[in-house]
């Protein structure tokens, strides 16, 4: 397999971030978990789009943005991820996130560790001083998918069509569109569950050290 024109596109809630952070902002900071569960379980199940559930997130969560930033510090990182990140400048490998969560808390956390050169594509969290004010969609496409915000396998067709070999790596719901569209995928929890039932062909992971040393070898790759 060629080396050259690699695109590493990856998730990240639960994929660079050992939690998903935007999960488990909303399951502390809105007050009704009855309703939260059950929208999460309709969302599961494909009876709403991640849009839908997002807009109802935001329109419940009592907390600002002094609490958003206090809850993302603890947040931390997969262990290996830096030196990912090192591999793929080394190699001039393309490296993306896309996330169907939140642009504040991924530029927040990236800015933190020192990563903030990394493109990214998400949703957008409207803000008004200290106050969470609503969400945008700049990347949704209902033509193309209905059940994602910001469907993933837009951006990996993209890719697919500047000529890159495309690498995927995710862990969730939002990762199920482009593990159908990428060259490569990687895949942990959820997403190695779907790609198994599916028959999707996927490559199973637990960190980034494990997509490093698999990439080196399917590549040919030399220290
Ligand atoms: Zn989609």
């Amino acid at each position: 397999m060629k080396s050259e024109r690699i695109a590493i596109v990856s998730d990240f809630d639960g994929t660079i971030t050992l939690r998903d952070v935007g999960h488990h902002f909303f399951e502390k900071y809105i007050p009704d978990r009855k309703a939260h569960r059950d929208l999460l379980e309709k969302w599961k199940i494909g009876l709403i789009s991640s849009r839908e559930c997002l807009e109802k997130e935001i329109a419940w969560v009592q907390a600002g943005i002094p609490d958003l930033d206090s809850f993302i510090e603890n947040e931390r990182l997969d262990p290996f991820f830096k030196d990912f990140v090192d591999f793929c400048n080394r190699r001039k490998f393309e490296l993306m996130i896309l996330s169907d969560g939140l642009d504040y808390y991924i530029d927040s956390i990236l800015m933190r560790y020192g990563y903030g050169f990394i493109d990214f594509k998400s949703n957008h969290l409207v803000t008004d001083g200290d106050r969470i004010a609503g969400v945008e969609f700049p990347w949704y496409l209902p033509e193309l998918c209905d059940m994602c915000a910001n469907c993933k396998k837009a951006h990996v067709d993209k890719l697919r069509g500047e000529g890159y070999f495309t690498v995927y790596v995710g862990n969730g719901y939002s990762d199920r569109c482009p593990s159908k569209h990428a060259d490569m995928v990687f895949a942990k929890t959820d997403l190695l569950d779907h790609c198994q039932r599916e028959k999707i062909d996927c490559i199973p992971f637990r960190n980034f050290r494990d997509v490093e040393r698999e990439m080196m070898s399917r590549f040919y790759l030399s220290d």
